[in-house]
């Protein structure tokens, strides 16, 4: 947090849950955090590099642009002021940032007059980044461009052989008006926030998926209030009721109790770690504690066949060793000598000799669309009523 408002980096959390930047932060950065830094460095210090991805990813420079890396900003969100600060990514570290200015480094910025191609370089997995239309990162690199019309994207170089961008559609002067409202109304809310630590209540806190990645949840109100909530439960209770519910009920249900597992699920690990250095009493009389391994002893199936075949004969040989397979491991040995085809008639002869057979599996639960045809009720496992024949014999 800096100057009251969150850095570029920081809005979409913001935007998700406001009262995220108002609580204390434990600072530190992840190993993750710090891989994706070091990664950042060789494009800084490779500019035709990164000029390359760019261009492979649909984001080529407009012709005639000057191309800046690592180039940091602050965006005025009452004025729409725009301050170079410097270059690399701590360089508004040190700068003095107003209260309703948002400081953010800018991977990639190339400007031309009348247009702009911003970059953010991701490393980590697409899954835990914003769509790059609606990302109040691209939004703010998009404003501090300082060009009416903007091409920006998130580029995942995580192989640059291999790089692709999430684009946002091209934005125009329109647009960029909608971002710096939507930058104002943000700031609101954070500063509402604000204000309300300091009246000592509790900020505007929404829990989520986004809380994986917050800075502050460890001290979050809303953790603590869900883990108190659910260590309350009457569990009993609630599992007599379940069948009382609507399928909707059910399913938001569902989503709660998703949303408690997640801070109890980081909670035991923390006990579990806590353990290791000190051990804790269990209800049962036992303590938790770390222990030595006992040894174990590792045995080759191979070399042991043979001495106990030696000794004792094959069948008691192939009682003690068992040799197991499945069609994926035999696939996937196979790939580098298989021929064409062979895959085909490799099954079917070992289906002829009994090698393989298909067998039923059990019906699974698993999230999929709601007309998928392969949803089968319980009720339709049950065994069916006899048929005539079934009865007669
Ligand atoms: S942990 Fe979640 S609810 Fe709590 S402040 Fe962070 S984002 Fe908001």
């Amino acid at each position: 947090m800096t100057g009251g408002l969150p850095s570029a980096s920081g809005l979409q959390l913001a935007a998700a849950c406001p009262g995220s930047f108002a609580l204390a932060h434990i600072g530190h950065l992840t190993a993750a955090a710090n891989s994706g830094t070091d990664k950042h460095k060789v494009f800084e210090s490779d500019p035709a590099r990164a000029t390359k991805v760019m261009a492979d990813v649909g984001l080529a420079p407009p012709h005639g642009a000057t191309v800046r890396q690592e180039a940091a900003f602050s965006y005025h969100v009452d004025f729409s002021e725009v301050r170079f600060l410097g270059y690399g990514r701590s360089a508004y570290a040190g700068a003095e940032i107003g209260p309703r200015e948002i400081p953010g480094t800018l991977d990639y910025l190339a400007q031309a007059p009348g247009e702009a191609v911003v970059g953010d370089f991701k490393f980590g997995r697409p899954e835990f980044v914003h769509p790059a239309k609606s990302a109040y990162q691209l939004g703010f690199a998009a404003l501090v461009s300082a060009r009416p019309r903007v091409r920006a994207g998130f580029v995942f170089a995580a192989d640059e052989s291999e790089a692709w961008a999430d684009r946002a559609p091209e934005w125009d002067d329109f647009d960029l008006n909608d971002w710096r409202q939507r930058m104002r109304r943000l700031a609101e809310k954070v500063h509402e926030a604000h204000a309300a630590v300091a009246r000592g209540e509790q900020p505007e806190l929404n829990t989520g998926a986004h809380c994986t990645y917050c800075p502050a949840k460890n001290g979050c109100p809303a953790h603590v209030g869900l883990i108190k909530e659910a260590l309350g439960l009457d569990m009993q209770d609630l599992n007599a009721r379940i069948s009382e519910l609507l399928p909707d009920q059910a399913g938001a249900a569902l989503d709660k109790v998703d949303a408690y597992l997640r801070p109890l699920q980081q909670l035991r690990g923390t006990i579990l770690g806590y353990a290791r250095g000190t051990p804790i009493p269990r209800a049962n009389g036992k303590v938790l504690a770390q222990i030595k391994n006992e040894q174990e002893r590792v045995v080759n199936a191979d070399a042991a066949w043979k001495i106990i075949a030696d000794r004792y004969g094959e069948e008691a040989a192939n009682e003690a060793c068992t040799l197991k397979s499945s069609w994926s491991a035999i696939t996937e040995a196979t790939r580098a000598v298989r021929k064409r085809g062979d895959i085909k008639s490799m099954r079917e002869e070992m289906e002829a000799a009994g090698a393989i057979r298909t067998v039923e599996l059990k019906p699974t639960l698993k999230e999929v669309r709601p007309d998928d045809p392969r949803i089968v009720l319980a009720s339709d496992e049950r065994p069916g009523l006899p048929e005539a024949d079934d009865e007669a014999a």
